[in-house]
């Protein structure tokens, strides 16, 4: 770093005298000829350190330095004087505008050593700036103080939990912490590391309250709100018949636009089971709290049930400024929240309804904007759905379908396809994956992207998932019977599935009964359940993992970025998403991380499944990559079980060696 020190003097021979005694030093020395002039060069350059005379016509220099406190309040000030201008030194030393002043006639030596003084004090104003950056940025409210119990420094969250003024430094503990009794604060300030739960007086909430000494000088207390606050009593979250009574105010008293949104927790359900009902409400507090703290400004936020929020303003949604307002108010949820002792992450499904267009009343509007949220649901992303009118009519045709979906199974009519997973090795089959169909009785086939996310909403995928793991376990028993080479037969959980205490049970009777090699099944679990709460997912996969069935991680990518917490994870596979395969070869990203995915797998000692491959160019980059296995369209679709024999019996798919330029691969 350039040390840079600015003179300041009206005496031009001071201030060559001055450069005189500085050259050889090291230090890089600019001048100026006034006050003014000063703080012009600081508007353009860096400078760590000044140097002024006191006596200048226009600005003196004690009113130089105190202009640059509050300017440049890094830049370390010294001022040099004669006996007469003492009172301005000693004002602006109070005032911490200045460091030091230096008396006339000074040693040499004397003015050195000030520099160096002044630089360190730089350095440690750096220092002090660096904490304070971490301080704010730290997830907790912070108050720092001390021996003596003095704030030194408040950050903004705590501020805004404990109601306090920011300019708060000198304040007392008794000022800044009145909750504590003065023995609970000696309790606290006693120890290494203490904490107390106490009621917030300006909030009523439950604080814990934890102390740690830093040094013999400093302590650090720490303010972590706790949710016993019933969500039901916060004041500022409205009741779903304040908003619907709010809303229909917006809607009558203008003829502008009103939008609603409606935000439904992603699976909330997996919550409640994990953490039981109190600390999910809880965690239901906790989320309001941070909805409501990054709502856009005059907007109304509302618990419509259970998990579900509506929040309400006047004006249209499609202007960009509302849809980063929204997404704004989202971003806390990107990150893990960290809540009871676990991490845990919270996605929404958000769809919204604009009137007068998509309702003129508020009963109509909500709904509209929840039927959307509804959408973006089944979508199975996580987009912000607008309303359609068509979705009203799908709605009626999904309510028709869901009895239909309950008498598939009594009328038979789901089955199951197989489609091969090929081994970049010898291109041989290494596995396959059940994939589940619905053969509806006048709609004809009907996908599971359509009646698997329906299923579990309405509970059926416990007997719809039981159902395709029998069927798979009793294929499988059949081929094996047909001495037909090893595979890996792989079976999609729902999360749901995964919730349910039979499964275990369940997974080991049908192995045992239809004498299988635990080793040849692999479950798929979708990332995005994995890692909602994944000290919970880790419990699970144990169980699994401990009937020695294999575990894969399906559609790896779209989650939360889980890299960080695989290698907790006891899984085998990990396939990467569709998406990416698909992006290779169109852009870098795609190709990158696919790239890292594998790479890292292979480091954990996990194997990497492609998904979705299509194209010989897809196949040649997941060579280049080493990927462990290919499934995809390219070497076949998802196939009955007759015809998957005759892909056994007829190997190699593909001779992956033998193909030379031109030449198209053999496959089916
Ligand atoms: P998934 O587990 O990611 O399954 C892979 C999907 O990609 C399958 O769709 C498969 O047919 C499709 N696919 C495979 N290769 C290609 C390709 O090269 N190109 C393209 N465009 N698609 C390819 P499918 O069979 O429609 O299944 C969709 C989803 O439904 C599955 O996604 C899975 O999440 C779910 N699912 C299917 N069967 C079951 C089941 O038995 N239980 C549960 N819980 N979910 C299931
Ligand atoms: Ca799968
Ligand atoms: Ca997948």
């Amino acid at each position: 770093m350039l040390r840079r020190i600015l003179l300041v003097d009206d005496e031009a021979k001071m201030l060559s005298a001055l450069q005189r005694q500085l050259r050889g030093t090291g230090y890089d020395v600019l001048v100026a000829g006034s006050g003014k002039e000063a703080l012009e060069i600081l508007a353009t350059t860096e400078v760590q350190v000044v140097v002024s005379d006191v006596r200048m016509p226009e600005m003196t220099g004690d009113e130089l330095m105190t202009r640059i406190k509050r300017q440049y309040p890094d830049v370390v000030g010294i001022l040099l004087t004669g006996y007469a201008e003492l009172n301005a030194v000693i004002r602006v030393l109070n005032e911490g505008a200045v460091f030091r002043f230096l008396q006339k006639p000074w040693e040499p030596e004397a003015l050195l050593d000030c520099l160096h003084d002044a630089f360190v004090n730089w350095q440690e104003k750096q220092q002090v700036n660096d904490q304070h950056t971490y301080l704010e940025n730290h997830e907790h409210a912070l108050v720092e103080t001390d021996a003596e119990g003095r704030a030194l420094y408040v950050n903004q969250k705590a501020c805004q939990l404990l109601n306090v003024n920011e300019d708060i430094t000198g304040a007392t503990l008794e000022d800044v912490l009145p909750m504590l009794r003065p023995e609970q604060l000696l309790y606290l300030a006693s120890g290494e590391q203490r904490q107390l739960e106490v009621q917030s007086v300006t909030s009523g909430q439950m604080l814990r309250i934890s102390c740690q000494a830093l040094n013999s000088e400093r302590r650090m207390f720490s303010i972590e709100p706790l949710f016993e606050l019933d969500i039901l009593a916060i004041p500022e979250l409205l009741s779903r018949q304040e908003l619907l009574f709010q809303l229909d105010r917006l809607i009558l008293g203008t003829d502008e636009p009103v939008t609603a949104i409606y935000l439904d927790i992603n699976g909330f359900r997996r919550f409640n089971d994990s953490l039981g009902y109190q600390q999910a409400d809880q965690l239901l507090a906790m989320i309001a709290t941070e909805l409501l703290k990054g709502k856009p400004e005059g907007a109304s936020l509302g618990r419509m049930s259970g998990d579900e929020f509506a929040l309400i303003f006047s004006g249209p949604v499609s202007s960009a400024d509302s849809c980063e307002q929204l997404e704004e108010m989202l971003l806390p949820f990107r990150n893990l929240i960290h809540f009871a002792g676990r991490e845990l992450h919270v996605a929404f499904r958000v769809g919204y309804a604009c009137s007068p267009a998509d309702g003129r009343d508020a009963g109509e509007l909500l709904r509209n904007a929840q039927v959307a949220a509804n959408t973006a649901s089944r979508g199975g992303s996580r987009t912000i759905a607008c309303y359609q009118k068509h979705m009203n009519s799908h709605d009626s045709e999904f309510v028709f379908q869901q009895s239909d979906l309950y008498r598939s199974l009594e009328r038979d009519e789901l089955f199951v396809l197989y489609q091969p997973k090929i081994s970049m090795r010898d291109g041989r089959i290494a596995g396959a994956e059940a994939l589940i169909r619905w053969e509806h009785g006048t709609k004809g086939v009907i996908s599971p992207t359509e009646f698997i996310p329906m299923a579990e909403e309405n509970g059926l995928i416990d007997p719809i998932g039981n159902w395709v793991l029998a069927a798979a376990s009793a294929q499988k028993r059949i081929w094996e019977a047909q001495q037909l080479p090893d595979f890996v037969l792989s079976v999609n959980l729902s999360g749901r599935q995964l919730e349910d205490d039979t499964l275990l049970d369940r997974v080991s009777d049908l192995i045992k009964q239809n004498a299988l090699h635990a080793s040849q099944i692999e479950l798929e679990i979708t990332e995005t359940f994995l890692m909602q709460d994944i000290s919970h997912s880790l419990g699970l996969l144990k169980g699994l993992k401990a009937l020695g069935v294999r575990l894969a991680i399906d559609d790896f990518g779209t989650g939360y970025s889980s890299l960080n917490y695989l290698h907790q994870l006891p899984v085998d596979t990990l396939k990467i998403d569709r998406s990416f395969i698909t992006g290779l070869g169109q852009n870098r990203e795609a190709y990158e991380l696919v790239k890292n995915i594998i790479h890292l797998s292979h480091d954990m000692g996990k194997q990497v499944v492609a998904e979705g491959v299509e194209t010989r160019d897809q196949l040649d980059i997941l060579t280049e990559l080493q990927c462990d296995e290919i499934q995809g369209y390219f070497f076949s679709p998802p196939v009955s079980a007759d015809r998957f024999r005759a892909l056994l019996e007829n190997q190699p798919l593909i001779m992956l060696d033998v193909t030379t330029e031109g030449s198209v691969p053999s496959r089916i």
